[in-house]
């Protein structure tokens, strides 16, 4: 459905070039190609390439590669696109993690833009002092308490002086050109205003843009954003200091503190809605970080991923890890899943008892140890799926047995965001996933600025959940919730080979490691590694699984090894680009997941 949009934009933006044909040999069962728009999900050729959940996001990125733009121009001007038309999973309310490969250095850096607790947030912040229980989730969300620093615009900002080519301005102008002209709400836009409704109906200034006539835009209106396009150009104008100074982070501050509630609400709300204690001098002092990537071999490929906040890069990697003993492309089917649900599960123990905002370098370094992960391997029965919750490792640096063991537990997480994978003509790569947490943030568009606030604190652990011993993911003042954005390059002999990444809360570790192990190990091509059913194990109880995961053969056999099965209709929606040694780049999004997604190419 996203394709329609880009028709009725294409006619209305000449500027913006159409999409590149499919090249047949990749089509296969991956592309729809009766759908109207000519949007596609992959894409091969060479010059540069994009691939975006969203057609009108990828096309303006597609322009800026086309006209001498780099990845990072691309990349950000595709971003704050996304602002615009994909609102409820990414904009300047947000936050998010940039990886870059760079060309010329022949290395990875990262943009960590991840949202920040205000310096008043304490580690009860999500425990009701009435009942001293923790609120229920949707309660936390909707609220300012749940409000993080916004990093999405200072990573933009940042990543353009660092390697960018053109201005923030120059940046931002298509995004606001599509936000003040509008665009054609497609199926995904209206039913995620519907998810959306009862929160949305309870702020005068949210259901003033996405409930006309007090419900979500019809499927085919021209949803038109003047506010956010005004905020773009004031941004442009000023820089970002009138995000995080200025008038706009004055309105935010009095949107956290005093929740723009409607006179007149829209539908029931359950819930109290709570104030946050964000300040402008929360905003004044934000500041994105640039770590160092993780790193970790497999199979003779340099993998780089996203240091902490993300638990992205460690939980990849420590799973890779475990699974580089087995030689999962000689293994049946079944029985390589089988040690990828098992990786996961042990990867997720570790994150889960290990990995937040302030880990060590120390414990990040052992977590991503080969003798860490053949510890851990060694727990894997091939032909027993272990009882779940397993226990969490001790990455202490002596390794032996598989004996020594913590005790273990489950996790939650949202299940919605955005990416993106740019690379141009020079060789630079971007991967970059942001989000504003759930579909719809916290609900709180920002009166007169035309943008959602994100509940991005709510990542954090309520309480503890790891007792008796300490947790690293509670609320702190200042600190940054744990994520599990994974956005991965991989190098081969220090070039590019692979870029991937996906929106998914705690799938998103998941989904990107079975992209990689698709790809990696089991003879799929990249578009096929992508569409492939997925199934996800985040050390619970049962495995959830997309239906046509649940139908397949192996999901019978896995089942026979004692893993159990939950249905989840949709897990992820990602991204991603292949780069072949002839130069040619071949890049891929979803078929079909979350409408289909659009990949393109300067020269096919
Ligand atoms: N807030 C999540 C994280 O940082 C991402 C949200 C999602 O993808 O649903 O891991």
């Amino acid at each position: 459905m996203r394709i329609r949009r880009m028709t009725a934009l294409a006619a209305l933006t000449l500027s913006i070039p159409l999409f590149v044909p499919v090249t047949p040999a990749h089509a296969g069962a991956n592309v729809d190609a009766s759908r109207p728009g000519k949007a596609s999900s992959v894409a091969e050729g060479y010059g540069g390439a994009i691939s975006t959940v969203d057609p009108t996001a990828t096309s303006v990125g597609l322009d800026v590669l086309r006209r001498g733009g780099n990845a990072v121009d691309a990349a950000v001007a595709a971003a704050a696109t996304l602002g615009v038309t994909e609102p409820f999973s990414a904009g300047i309310g947000g936050g998010g993690f940039f990886v870059y490969y760079d060309a010329r250095k022949r290395a990875v850096y990262t943009i960590d833009g991840r949202e920040a607790a205000p310096m008043t947030m304490r580690e009860d912040a999500f425990v009701n002092p009435a009942t001293g229980e923790a609120y229920k989730f949707p309660e936390a969300r909707v609220s300012g308490v749940s409000v993080g620093v916004p990093g999405t615009l200072m990573t933009w900002q940042e990543a353009l002086r660092r390697w960018g080519t053109r201005t923030l301005a120059a940046s931002l102008a298509p995004a606001a050109g599509v936000a003040e002209r509008g665009f054609p709400v497609d199926a995904t836009f209206s039913s995620q205003v519907a998810e959306n409704q009862a929160a949305f109906g309870q702020f005068g200034s949210t259901s003033a843009l996405y409930l006309p006539g007090g419900q979500p835009p019809a499927v085919g209106s021209t949803h038109r954003n003047p506010d956010l396009a005004a905020t773009y150009r004031l941004i442009s104008r000023n820089g970002v200091d009138e995000f995080y100074r200025g008038v706009v982070a004055r309105d935010i501050v009095a949107t956290v503190q005093h929740p723009p509630v409607a006179q007149q609400r829209i539908g029931k709300w359950d819930y109290e809605i709570r104030p946050g204690t964000m300040a402008m001098s929360d905003l004044a002092r934000y500041r994105v970080r640039t770590p160092e990537p993780t790193h970790s071999q497999y199979r003779g490929l340099d993998v780089y991923g996203m240091a902490t906040p993300s638990s992205g890069g460690t939980a990849v990697g420590e799973a890779l890890n475990i699974l580089e003993g087995s030689n999962l492309r000689a293994l049946p089917k079944a029985q390589a899943l089988h040690r990828y649900l098992e990786a996961s599960a042990l990867a997720f123990a570790d994150r889960n008892r290990y990995v937040g905002d302030y880990t060590s370098r120390g414990t990040l370094e052992q977590l991503l140890s080969d003798g860490f992960a053949a510890e851990r391997a060694c727990l894997v029965d091939p032909a027993h799926a272990l009882p779940k919750p397993v226990a969490p490792g001790v990455p202490d640096g002596s390794y032996g047995g598989c004996s020594r063991a913590a005790a273990g537990e489950a996790n939650t997480q949202g299940t919605h965001t955005t990416n993106l994978t740019v690379a141009d003509r020079w060789g630079n790569v971007v991967e970059y996933t942001l989000t504003i947490e759930q579909t719809g943030g916290n609900a709180m568009v920002v009166p007169g600025r035309g943008f959602l606030l994100n509940n991005e604190l709510t990542d954090f652990n309520f309480t503890n959940t790891q007792a008796p011993a300490a947790d690293p993911n509670l609320p702190g003042p200042g600190k940054r919730p744990r994520s599990s954005m994974s956005p991965t390059i991989v190098l081969a002999h220090g070039k590019p080979y692979l870029a991937v990444g996906s929106p998914g809360g705690s799938t998103i570790i998941t989904t990107v490691l079975q992209i990689l192990i698709g790809r990696l190990d089991l003879g799929l091509t990249l578009p096929d590694a992508i569409a492939a059913p997925r199934a996800t194990q985040r050390n619970t109880a049962s495995v959830q699984a997309e239906p046509a995961f649940l139908n397949s053969p192996e999901a019978k056999e896995l089942e026979r090894m004692g893993h159990a099965f939950a249905a989840n209709p949709e897990i992820g929606a990602a991204t991603g680009i292949e780069f072949r040694r002839d130069g040619r780049m071949l890049a891929a999004a979803e078929p079909t997941r979350r409408g289909g997604g659009a990949a393109a190419v300067v020269s096919p």
